[in-house]
């Protein structure tokens, strides 16, 4: 089978612009993005279909449906879009068909729809998948302390590791001939993202290495969620690096303004984001 992939809505958020921008001062990165009138900003939370090696592949999960009504209202989430799972019928794919889910951390925005309630008990959303991690993120996932317990939900993971179905990854990790994992590490230890490789662009699913667009671009604009900014920036200088040189199609998961883009440098031989709407190369 060639090789195709499709960006998959599963929801939107709406956050405080003092976790995705921290020190980033509101002059500067309200350029960008717009806050509403409770002076929240819009997070999509979008993951990855791949088809590759006969092989169907799904990168991140959303949110989930598990949240109490009372984390629904916290989140503000809304599905513009549809659901997961209804656009992952669009292109035929049902929960059964799906092989392998990556998850790049284990976050509750990332993770949360690994699993679902059915019959009052908490189960893997696709029964015949290998979820794979990588395992210090799963580690961490389950020692947390007072600073990453509220993100780490047992129920998105754990329920996984019982029924046999996760896969501890150690590392970078090629998955298929396409796809391959590498560790980029800061917004959490365990931290991946997704490349994949077929020609002329590689994609780069870049998880909350960039939450949005202009974080990739801007080398010192981290999140306030990132449990070691340091770590984050000296991976960010890295990946901008083979960004640049290799002109990755980067793929920005919550970024409803920017979803996709090549990094560039402006005349003054600083990086910016060249926006691809929509992520429109769609293969
Ligand atoms: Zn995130």
């Amino acid at each position: 089978m060639t090789l195709k992939w499709h960006i998959i809505p599963t929801g939107r958020v709406w956050v405080d612009p003092g976790g995705a921008f921290g020190l980033v001062p509101r002059t500067m990165w309200q350029k960008h993005q717009t806050p509403n009138k409770d002076q929240m900003i819009p997070m999509d939370l979008n993951s990855l279909l791949i088809f590759s090696d006969d092989k169907t592949i799904l990168v991140d999960t959303g949110i989930g449906d598990k949240l109490t009504p009372k984390a629904m209202e916290m989140w503000g989430i809304e599905w513009p879009e549809g659901s997961m799972l209804n656009n992952l019928e669009k292109f035929g794919v049902r929960p059964e068909d799906v092989d392998i889910v990556i998850d790049t951390h284990l976050h509750s925005d990332h993770c949360g729809g690994n699993t679902l309630i059915a019959d009052e008990k908490v189960v893997a959303t696709f029964p015949n998948a290998t979820y794979m991690v990588q395992g210090n993120e799963y580690h961490d996932a389950t020692n947390t302390n007072v600073r990453t317990r509220a993100t780490y939900l047992s129920p998105n993971f754990v329920p996984i590791e019982e029924s046999g179905q996760l896969q501890k990854l150690d590392g970078d990790t090629q998955i298929t001939k396409h796809i391959r994992t590498v560790r980029t590490p800061g917004h959490t230890p365990g931290h991946q993202s997704v490349i994949v490789e077929d020609g002329e662009h590689p994609l780069f699913f870049v998880s909350d290495l960039a939450t949005f667009a202009i974080h990739f671009a801007k080398t010192a604009w981290v999140t306030a969620y990132d449990v070691e900014p340091l770590i984050t920036i000296k991976t960010k200088e890295i990946w901008q690096k083979w960004a640049f040189k290799n002109k990755a199609f980067i793929i920005f998961q919550h970024d409803i303004t920017a979803r996709s883009g090549f990094l560039v440098k402006n005349s003054k031989g600083r990086y910016e984001m060249e926006i691809i709407e929509k992520g429109s190369i769609n293969k």
